[in-house]
């Protein structure tokens, strides 16, 4: 039998890892840092199915969330849409959900070193898990747990030049995590850092509600010099952020990033137990993520620029205020393939 090493251990490479061993696949995991740790991510999990979850073999994993089935969007200080989610969602934050899997994936059997870098050298056998590649980017992605917010749902706010998405988690603590254009004049550390980008973002009454919030400041995590669309590839097999970085407000990363595990799981399989060769796997696997996911990163990558448009905000703020904005049928569009 063929073993498989994935560098890599987020939500994609974790997944992979537990459905291979669930399958008797001998699989190696090296991830570079240290479970449990804190992510910026939204912690909003919508899209991916439960039969997905569960042939991955990690349902149980993401059963320990809080299930949320409302959503209301802001536009600066204006409430914009209050509707019920077409699909219900599970928030649970990526410090419980990787820890989670990475002590599934051993528990089955996996062998997981971490606090270890690969190095880029493609071999077969070899898929990369390593998440959304640093470049020139304008963006920055802050996060951190709030402790008494009273959120019930997702909330979605949308500033100037950014925005936040409030989701309740595990424990009755709510995720604060932004997405903001960098803006070298905003400064501070921590919850003031993301309070301070709510300023500069007009999110003037959200900003005061935030400041009295307590947070876990040991929670708060920051990202940038990233951009979203295509990933330069670091190897020839990618799951995950690895191969396509779908914007957060209009995409689902983390269902992509499960959803495309469960695409490579099939392929690695056979390629495993010596049924197809290497080159088979990887275009076998190119070929069905196309197939699933094309229609959705072309929608959300048109989609998002609308947001911070002058014309397109007043068009999404109109037609979401009037009732004209296809909310139900824009959500499966960009979920389903
Ligand atoms: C601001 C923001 C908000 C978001 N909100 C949401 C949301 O609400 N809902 C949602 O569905 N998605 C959201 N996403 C997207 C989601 O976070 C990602 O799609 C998801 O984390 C992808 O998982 P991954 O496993 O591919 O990558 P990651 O979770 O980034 O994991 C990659 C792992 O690889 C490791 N690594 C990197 N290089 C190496 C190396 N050379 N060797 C070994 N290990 C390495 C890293 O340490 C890391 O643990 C958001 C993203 C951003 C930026």
């Amino acid at each position: 039998m063929n073993a498989i090493q994935i560098n890599g251990g987020g939500l994609a490479g974790l997944a992979l890892g537990v459905f291979l061993r669930k399958h008797g696949v001998e699989t190696k995991l090296i991830e570079a840092g240290h479970y449990p740790k804190h992510k910026v991510c939204g912690e909003f999990i919508c899209g991916v199915s439960l039969d997905i979850l569960s042939d991955l073999g990690i349902a149980e994993v993401i059963a320990q969330s809080a299930v949320h089935r409302k959503m209301a969007w802001w536009m600066e200080e204006s409430k914009v849409l209050e509707d019920n989610l077409p699909t219900a969602a599970w928030g649970l934050s990526r410090y419980k959900i990787d820890n989670d899997l990475a002590r599934l994936f051993v528990d089955l059997g996996g062998q997981l070193s971490t606090g270890e870098r690969f190095h880029k050298q493609d071999a077969p056998g070899y898929v990369w898990g390593t998440g959304k590649r640093k470049k020139r980017g304008r963006w920055i992605g802050l996060k951190i747990h709030a402790l008494d917010t009273e959120i019930e749902g997702l909330e979605m706010h949308v500033g100037k030049r950014g925005y936040i998405g409030l989701c309740g988690i595990e424990d009755g603590k709510t995720n604060c995590c932004g997405l903001f254009r960098v803006d070298k004049s905003v400064k501070g550390s921590g919850g003031e850092l993301i309070y301070n980008y709510l300023k500069a973002n007009g999110l003037l009454g959200l900003s005061a509600a935030f400041k009295k919030w307590q947070k876990d400041e040991a929670s708060f995590s920051a990202t940038a010099g990233f951009s979203f669309g295509s990933q330069e590839q670091v190897g020839e097999f990618c799951v995950g952020d690895a191969s396509y970085l779908i914007p957060p407000f209009t995409g689902n990363g983390m269902s992509m990033a499960l959803e495309s595990s469960w695409l490579a799981g099939p392929h690695l399989i056979k390629y495993a137990k010596q049924e197809i060769a290497w080159e088979q796997a990887v275009r076998g696997y190119r070929q069905d993520c196309a197939d699933f996911f094309q229609k959705r990163m072309k929608l959300s990558g048109a989609m998002q620029p609308l947001l911070f448009h002058r014309l397109g905000r007043t068009l999404l703020k109109t037609t979401a205020k009037t009732g004209i904005l296809p909310f139900e049928f824009l959500f499966h569009q960009l979920r389903t393939p």
